[in-house]
């Protein structure tokens, strides 16, 4: 790789932009000013926007081949960074780039400061030779890692619209094979509460006569958690079945079995290691992330009059937060007992998100890759949830998200790394992207 690009990325990994800690705040906005001079560098403007409680980087490198009427591209990444933390577990110090056995080590190399350099490097290398053929808009946030919505509030009130969206910031399963994610699940939390009397109760002379908080609890919940391996249908509403791109690809990928088995996890049924692909992609999902009530620490009698706990649902992509939220909740109140006291309070939550594969950036953006790395990418989707994806869904932009990170890459782990060549391919890859979307205009 060239000794001026290693040079830049040394300087941005140093800075140790941890979003989560305090004591960081100065250098979150530091990586932002670093980011924002590497777009001027890069024959741009850029400047670090105060919106809402947080900067963006907000940037644009206009195009400067084709006929005028370049169509733009919002480039996305966040600048943040995990807490590097356990440090001793670290070879070398997390934030100074080190290069061994053909990886570069650092924190954000690849989550996600090393990929996001890659696609201004490309847009920068375009522009110098006078051959980018769209407008890079530059749209970064340094909240990431602490679920910021800055960046979406931004996207949602920009009316400038855009004509595709690029994300690196995710990982492939194996290096030779890209991976395009087009769609992302949803989430929608809960906290309930359940109250059945004044105060708790002596068992021995209460018990068999009155109501206990958490058996109700217990009964609340097991009307929501999947029966069969599937939540009840009316949580499955409106989910957007795996389309056959989609399909082949959780055909291809490692299989459910190996990936349960690495992950020390046990199967929720029979049938969930062959369909896992389809369960965490195509279906609803509920977790119980946590349960309270009693005093499940001390040898006692008490018959408990209050419990407690949080869960949420992954929502699939195509459903809609409210109708799931409000069968959620009928589901509940039907399982409650006359006289107990059910609360339930929503907290957070994110719309799934879902880009058609027929859209033409997508196609191009396919072809793109094939041209740049050799190989088609697979059409994935992603379990978890990513605002941004159903926000750019909204205004009509269509939107790769990918990457070249590997599962290797011990992302938000100690060690954090990049293949060597990946930086040059990801700049490569990115590129023959740029090219491929003139043809958007
Ligand atoms: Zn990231």
């Amino acid at each position: 790789m060239e000794q001026a690009w290693l040079e830049e990325l040394r300087e941005f990994i140093a800075i140790p932009s941890v979003s989560a800690d305090p004591a960081h705040r100065d250098d979150v906005v530091r990586a932002a000013e670093w980011l924002s001079d590497l777009v001027k560098r890069s024959g741009g403007e850029a400047e670090v926007t105060p919106f809402g409680e947080r900067e963006l980087v907000i940037g644009e490198i206009p195009a400067n081949a084709g006929n005028g009427s370049a169509p733009t591209v919002i480039v996305y990444g966040h600048f943040d960074v995990q807490p590097p933390a356990p440090l001793d577990l670290w070879e070398t110090p997390p934030f100074e780039l080190a290069q061994r056995d053909g990886w570069y080590y650092g924190r954000g190399i690849a989550d996600d400061k090393g990929q996001l350099y890659t696609l201004v490097k490309a847009a920068q290398l375009l522009s110098e030779r006078r051959e980018l053929p769209v407008n890079i808009r530059v749209a970064c946030d340094g909240e990431e890692e602490i679920g910021g919505h800055t960046i979406v509030d931004f996207l949602e009130q920009d009316e400038r619209g855009a004509d595709a969206c690029v994300i690196f910031d995710g990982h492939i399963t194996r290096p030779e094979q890209p991976e395009f994610c087009l769609a992302t699940r949803g989430l929608v939390g809960f906290h309930v509460r359940v109250r059945t009397g004044a105060r708790d109760l002596h068992s021995g002379i209460y018990g068999g006569a009155a109501l206990n908080a958490i058996h109700v609890l217990m009964q609340v919940l097991s009307a929501l958690v999947a029966r069969d391996g599937l939540l009840a249908d009316e949580l499955r509403e409106g989910r957007a079945p795996l389309g056959p791109d989609e399909q082949h690809a959780a055909e291809v990928l490692p299989s459910g079995e190996i990936l349960l088995d690495e992950a020390g996890a046990t199967s929720l049924d029979q049938e969930a290691a062959a369909q896992f692909y389809t369960r965490t992609w195509a279906e609803p999902s509920l977790d119980v992330n946590g349960i309270h009530g009693g005093k499940p620490d001390f040898v006692n009698t008490t018959l408990v009059v209050d419990a407690h706990a949080r869960f949420t649902i992954r929502l699939a992509p195509g459903q809609d937060i409210e109708q799931i939220q409000s069968a959620a909740e009928r589901l509940m109140r039907t399982a409650v007992p006359a006289g107990a006291e059910l609360e339930i309070r929503r907290e957070n939550s994110a719309p799934p998100g879902r880009m058609r594969p027929d859209m033409k950036a997508i196609q191009l953006g396919l072809d793109a890759f094939e041209r740049a790395v050799g190989t088609r990418p697979l059409l994935v989707r992603a379990g978890g949830t990513l605002p941004i994806v159903p926000a750019l869904e909204r205004k009509g932009i269509p939107t790769v998200v990918t990457g070249f990170a590997l599962p290797e890459s011990a992302v938000h782990s100690p060690n954090e790394r990049m293949r060597v060549e990946d930086i040059p391919r990801a700049v490569a890859a990115a590129q023959e992207l740029f090219r491929s979307w003139a043809a958007l205009a």
